[in-house]
């Protein structure tokens, strides 16, 4: 008997047709003997439509308490729903929302981390014969008040519980059967991946292939959980993610792209101290900082920019003007219409020509680049989002054909 987790996305619970067919899924799998711990999302568009619902009260939106208290009544519908679908089969099952199920976190509303999963009440579940249903994306802090994990949270929910509860398996059931190359919705001759590294998938997915949350990868990195990515619709084996994989056939693994915010601070002094000032003050607001660009100090002056998540940048922008010992500038610009599109693949520093292959088939499709920043797995550029799907297809055409 083996202890699986398995975490199914929105779009696989979308109405009451897909909900039946995860019901028989979970069922079958409990059916050959084994323990089940299901993690699932909203239905569909839930969580958009609920944020929607929350401008239409208050454009700026409410408070992050509030708008956790409401988004998590997504979820709390989907457990209920699949579970009354898989007592119809006639197995046992209990819902239970996240801090039913143990999840404490932080109290950061809307981006919550997890601190501890108390895993009492699924073992004693468990043990009852019960198949559980677990609301994904969300926890309690220690005020007892309800936290969301941040958009795609579902998934750092179900690796959280493969880690805790020392799963033997844990699938990340979605619309596609797999990783791929890139978005197969989005790029013409995708490759599905049979299998990946945590650190490649920790940056595809950093990077904007939202197929996984890079948490959820950062965490199964850590636990070493293996991970599976496999479709809910058809029954065949997806990507595995994992810590070593066999022969390494290609060296690029993926193209991915993702839209980001970009603040230009313009006209500061160039002396010493005024980048520990700009990025401490960002730091200290929780504002991951991306690529950073600082010109040549001329006249006394110098500019700096960089990239934030667009999810940010009202409060990046809030965090430098309200700098209490006043940083001098002459002007801040910011655009939300920059995309970053970025190959991956582990090697890449012992293997010249990557950067050059890139730049030069965006050159061929004249897309101008704003700024370039590199690792030693990556290679992301800056550029008009509105060539960003554009990019993607010239750059993955260029490396996987
Ligand atoms: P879920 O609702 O199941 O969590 P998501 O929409 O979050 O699903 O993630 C699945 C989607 O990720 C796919 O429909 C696909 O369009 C997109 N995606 C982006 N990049 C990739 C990639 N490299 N491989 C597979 N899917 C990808
Ligand atoms: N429902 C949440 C979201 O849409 C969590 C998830 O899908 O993983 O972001
Ligand atoms: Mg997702």
């Amino acid at each position: 008997m083996s202890l699986i987790v398995k975490k199914f996305g929105g779009s696989s619970v979308a109405n009451a047709e897909r909900v039946f067919n995860v019901a028989n899924i979970i069922a079958d799998e409990y059916r050959n003997g084994n323990d089940v711990i299901v993690v699932v999302s909203a239905q569909g568009d839930t969580t958009d439509d609920l944020i929607e619902k929350a401008k239409e009260i208050n454009p700026k939106g409410g408070s992050k308490r509030e708008l956790d208290m409401l988004l998590t009544a997504g979820e709390q519908i989907s457990i209920a729903l699949l579970s009354m679908a898989i007592e119809t089969l006639g197995c046992p099952v209990i819902s239970l929302l996240g801090w039913q199920a143990g999840f404490n976190t932080d109290s950061h509303h809307g981006v919550a981390r997890i601190k501890s999963i108390n895993t009492e009440r699924m073992r004693s579940e468990l043990s009852k014969g019960n198949i559980i249903i677990v609301a994904g994306f969300q926890g309690i802090n220690k005020y007892d008040d309800i936290t969301t994990l941040g958009r795609g949270g579902s998934d750092t929910s179900a690796v959280a519980i493969a880690a805790s509860m020392k799963a033997d398996r844990c699938q990340i059931y979605t619309d596609v059967d797999g990783v791929y190359t890139a978005d197969p919705r989005k790029v013409k001759n995708p490759q599905k991946l049979e299998e990946i590294t945590y650190d490649e998938m920790l940056e595809l997915a950093t990077l904007g292939a939202q197929v996984l949350n890079n948490r959820s990868v950062e965490m199964a990195k850590k636990y070493n959980v293996k991970l599976e990515v496999l479709s809910s619709l058809e029954r065949k084996p997806g990507t595995i993610v994992k810590e070593t994989v066999k022969m390494e056939k290609t060296l690029i693994k993926g193209v991915a792209k993702d839209t980001v915010t970009r603040i230009s601070v313009i006209g500061l002094k160039d002396t010493p101290g005024i980048a520990f000032k700009l990025f401490n003050a960002l730091s200290q607001h929780k504002i991951n900082v991306d690529i950073i660009l600082q010109s040549v100090g001329r006249d006394a002056t110098k500019d700096i920019t960089f990239t934030v998540a667009q999810a940010q940048c009202d409060d990046a922008l809030e965090a430098i003007k309200s700098l209490e010992d006043g940083l001098e500038y002459k002007e801040i610009s910011y655009s939300n219409d920059t995309a970053k599109v970025s190959v991956v693949g582990a090697g890449m520093e012992s293997h010249p020509g990557v950067a050059s292959k890139m730049f030069e088939a965006l050159y061929d499709a004249g897309i101008n680049i704003q700024m370039i920043s590199t690792s030693e797995i990556k290679i992301s550029v800056l550029i008009d989002a509105k060539y960003a799907d554009k990019a993607v297809e010239v750059v993955h055409n260029a490396f996987i054909g």
